[in-house]
């Protein structure tokens, strides 16, 4: 008995570790097959900007077949407008950036700049039409400089720190020993959540592309440096279709429309007067950020 025992168990062991790595093996057979997704189609035509108009088409979307993210998500981003986009945390709000962004397809539905699905078009031009400031910004192992010409490669000293001013990272990069030269990132000079943001911030600056994404950009910055940015965030932004991700609803009273998403659904839409007016959950975030100080 004790023979047969320990080799069943031994083997219980063994099944539960194939049972594992096949499991492990179809997530990454998943990841493989997003990665095949996001190529170029065939042939596909650079992106033809006019105004740099988006619409999100019935978009459903989830990282993990069994856990979908977003349900149906219907939107438009008419050329020049700025359309805001709200709602707690998990409900789906950077999906939606890095969907418009390519970083994923879309499970259903369509996204379209200008007329013109997303897929169907090279990733590089749409990229290139593109500034996202991420919530989370990783930099290149490269030096400032590069971390900020990456949005426009071919780009003056002079350029770089007229960007680097107006994202007011300029006196922290000055003040470091090689300045511009310093290397940053995972081998390099740590920085801190805010002067990557700030980095992020110079590099969209600089790149001054038709169609921004803005995502809680400003949310790793303490609120004086928060206010200075914001105003060259309006600045680079006017005339441009933006798509603002907002964790403080000060900045978007003055958006086209206010998208307010939660679990993946918008549940409602209008702009700042009308959602106050309709005295939903919109106006119920106004109230409590204006009671908390916006904090
Ligand atoms: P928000 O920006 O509104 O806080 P996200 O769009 O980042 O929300 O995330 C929406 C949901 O998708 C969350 O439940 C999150 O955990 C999940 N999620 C985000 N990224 C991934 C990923 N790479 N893989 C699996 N799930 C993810
Ligand atoms: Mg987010």
């Amino acid at each position: 008995m004790i023979q047969l025992y320990i080799p069943l168990n031994f083997l219980g062991v063994i099944y539960r570790e194939i049972k594992q790595g096949l499991t492990d093996l179809d997530k990454m057979f998943v990841l493989l097959e997003r990665e095949r997704e996001v190529a170029d189609a065939p042939g596909a035509p650079p992106l033809a900007v006019s105004g740099a108009a988006v619409r999100f088409e019935a978009v459903g979307f989830a990282y993990e077949r069994e856990r979908p993210i977003l349900h149906g998500v219907s939107f438009e981003i008419p050329a020049g407008k700025k359309v805001a986009v709200v709602g707690p945390s998990g409900s789906g709000k950077s999906t939606l950036a890095r969907l418009l962004y390519r970083f994923y397809d879309v499970d259903s539905g369509r996204v379209l700049i200008d007329g013109q699905d997303i897929r169907t078009v090279t990733q590089s031009s749409l990229r290139g039409a593109i500034g996202i400031v991420p919530q989370d910004t990783v930099l290149f192992n490269d030096t400032v400089a590069y971390n900020i010409a990456y949005g426009r490669p071919g780009a003056s000293q002079q350029e770089v720190e007229a960007a680097a001013r107006a994202a007011h990272i300029h006196d922290f990069i000055a003040g470091t020993p090689k300045g511009y030269q310093t290397m940053v990132g995972e081998r390099g000079l740590k920085l801190s959540g805010g002067e990557k943001q700030r980095v992020a911030i110079a590099r969209t600056l600089l790149k001054n592309p038709p169609l921004l994404i803005f995502d809680e950009a400003t949310s790793a910055l303490d609120s004086s440096n928060e206010r200075a940015i914001q105003a060259e965030l309006e600045a680079v932004g006017r005339d441009k279709t933006v798509l603002v991700i907002a964790h403080r609803l000060s900045t978007i009273v003055d958006a086209h429309e206010i998208l307010v998403i939660e679990l993946g659904r918008i549940i409602e839409r209008g702009n700042h007067t009308q959602l106050m007016a309709a005295d939903g959950r919109y106006a119920q975030m106004w109230r409590l950020q204006q009671a908390g100080g916006e904090g």
